[in-house]
């Protein structure tokens, strides 16, 4: 049994982690702000002996309040989606910098293995494809996604340097697009809006002509994926990703598809330096990780109508 803290734990992929963590017999201490994480995401874990939540803001301070031993920390404090990082860019860039430093102060001072949530946006729209973790990406540093981009490459800078200076025991993730229960309905992914949208009858948003592709995780793949990683000794960096690469309007059919929606679909203006197409090549990841994912668009997406279908109010 170990003590893991979880930055950004009341968020969408934290709030996961935490879970699996708790029912392996792990202690979690949840460190969240709540700007974009939520206390609904880990209700369930509040009266748990083994879950403690911590609202507080990682970028100012990392004060657990106790001398308890810290076995790991994993690194997801961050706004993921790109409206929520648009909103927020200096918060964005604080908490991949000043956050994620005082994280591995902690790690530091534990001797405790540190986990950092990168992602594929380090590739920013990637010439080479699939993305290789060799390859250096394609980022615009001044673009407006750059808070988001360049705060996430910043992390991973941070993180070899605390392991090539203080040997401490480092691991990078890149996460590719993710998807399932808990992803808020307004947060302005792709999966949560077309599938809000077709369970309301409202038009199936697609931004640009749709060509641009993304691949797909679901999230108890991705969670097995950042475990994986955590439980090994991998420096990576290391793709954790679905490689089931779609077009975002074959996407939107599959949803309407999925939902059996009468809704349309409307094209929208594509955002600025939105990638051009997206897909992780995980042979670092199958290979010295053992993983890869086992569930398919289909059954990832039946199980997330299910979940919004309670959350949603039909028309
Ligand atoms: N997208 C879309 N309609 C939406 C939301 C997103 O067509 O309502 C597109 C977006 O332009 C991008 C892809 O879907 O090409 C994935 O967007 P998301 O915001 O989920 O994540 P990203 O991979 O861009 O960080």
């Amino acid at each position: 049994m170990s003590r893991v803290v979880v930055a950004g734990g009341a968020g969408f992929l934290g709030s996961h982690l935490c879970d699996r963590l708790v029912s392996r017999g792990d202690s979690v201490v949840c460190l969240d702000n709540l700007s974009t994480g939520s206390r609904e995401n880990v209700a369930h874990l509040l009266g748990h002996d083994r879950f403690r939540l911590l609202v507080t803001d990682v970028s100012e301070k990392v004060d657990l309040g106790d001398d308890d031993a810290v076995d790991a920390v994993c690194n997801l404090a961050s706004p993921a989606s790109p409206p929520a990082y648009l909103a927020r860019p200096l918060d964005t860039l604080a908490v991949g910098s000043e956050g994620t430093r005082r994280l591995l102060e902690l790690s530091r001072a534990h001797g405790a293995r540190f986990l950092m949530a990168s992602t594929s946006e380090v590739y920013g729209d990637p010439e080479v494809h699939p993305q290789v973790e060799s390859y250096r990406g394609n980022v615009d540093p001044t673009g407006p996604r750059s808070v988001y981009d360049e705060a996430k490459r910043f992390a991973e800078s941070l993180t070899m340097a605390m392991y090539r200076s203080h040997a401490v025991d480092v691991g990078i993730a890149r996460i590719f697009n993710t998807y399932g229960p808990r992803l808020s309905p307004g947060d302005g992914r792709v999966v949560s809006n077309f599938i809000v949208q077709a369970l309301r009858g409202e038009p199936l948003t697609v931004y640009g002509d749709g060509s641009q592709t993304r691949s797909l995780c679901y999230v108890d793949d991705e969670i097995t994926g950042l475990l994986a990683l955590l439980d090994s000794s991998l420096v990576g960096p290391v793709n954790i990703g679905n490689p089931d690469e779609r077009s975002m309007l074959d996407l939107a059919r599959f949803v309407l598809e999925a939902t059996g929606s009468p809704s349309e679909i409307a094209f929208r203006p594509l955002p600025a330096d939105d990638p051009t197409r997206r897909c992780p090549d995980i042979t670092v990841a199958r290979h010295e990780l053992g993983w890869e994912p086992t569930i398919g668009l289909q059954e990832g997406i039946a199980r997330t109508i299910e979940y919004f279908a309670g959350t949603v109010e039909a028309p």
